[in-house]
């Protein structure tokens, strides 16, 4: 967020940004994050995180950096694998993922073809699970498709962490192309519920993946959406 923008007030500690008719903004920016549960109504600021030059850098403080001090400064307060940090595309790189996994909890970002390359590279190569279902929004139908892959390498190199890659394409059901949501999450459990059709897993495979098995949470969004839609 940013909260001051000036093109003649400016102090020691504004980041720069030179806009295309070369002229110089001054701006000071906070990284704010909220947070948010399903089904509850309120949202709760937490510590911001200012964006600006720190002491021994010379170069200009950015989001992704600002997020990295926060975990530093702030995940302690967290049990671990009670949070997941959504976060745009910009947060979707192996340090920040790196450094979430390692702190025991979950990620779910944005991550376009044009800046995660490695990551599309791979997809390509690999056949995708896809699964798709009509939606009543409340004014119209759409057709939701889904694809998605458990466990694949976020970018290139053998280093790379692996994640899960989900894309959600919505269509009008008259009309062309709506939109296209991408996503990764870090543990293999986690987005596999988001794309099964209810009815093609039985009472028993249920209870074979849950509780009584693998301890895995299965969620029923369908009763959500329509919740949501309405
Ligand atoms: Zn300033």
């Amino acid at each position: 967020m940013v909260y001051h923008s000036s093109k003649a007030i400016s102090c020691a500690c504004c980041s720069t940004r030179i806009d295309c008719n070369g002229e110089t903004h001054y701006c000071h920016a906070t990284l704010l994050p909220l947070m948010v549960k399903p089904d509850f109504a309120h949202v709760l600021s937490l510590f911001p995180e200012m964006i600006t030059a720190q002491d021994g850098h010379e170069k200009q403080d950015c989001e992704r950096a600002a997020a990295k001090r926060w975990l530093n400064r702030w995940s302690h307060l967290f049990t671990p694998f009670s949070v997941t940090f959504l976060g745009d595309d910009l947060f979707a790189n192996q340090p920040l993922c790196q450094q979430i996994s390692d702190l025991e909890q979950y990620y779910l970002f944005v991550c376009k073809p044009n800046s995660h390359i490695g990551l599309y590279r791979w997809l390509a190569s690999l056949t995708l699970s896809s699964d798709s279902k009509r939606v009543w929004n409340g004014k119209h139908g759409e057709i939701w498709t889904w694809r998605w892959v458990n466990d694949v390498p976020i970018r290139e190199g053998e280093d790379a962490l692996r994640g899960n890659w989900c894309e959600l394409h919505i269509t009008h059901l008259e009309a062309a192309f709506i939109k296209r949501l991408y996503v990764a999450a870090s543990r293999p459990r986690h987005l596999l519920c988001l794309a099964i059709h209810k009815d093609h897993i039985s009472d028993e495979q249920i209870r074979a993946l849950g509780s009584e098995g693998k301890g895995w949470r299965i969620c029923d969004l369908s009763e959500k959406l329509a919740n949501h839609n309405n």
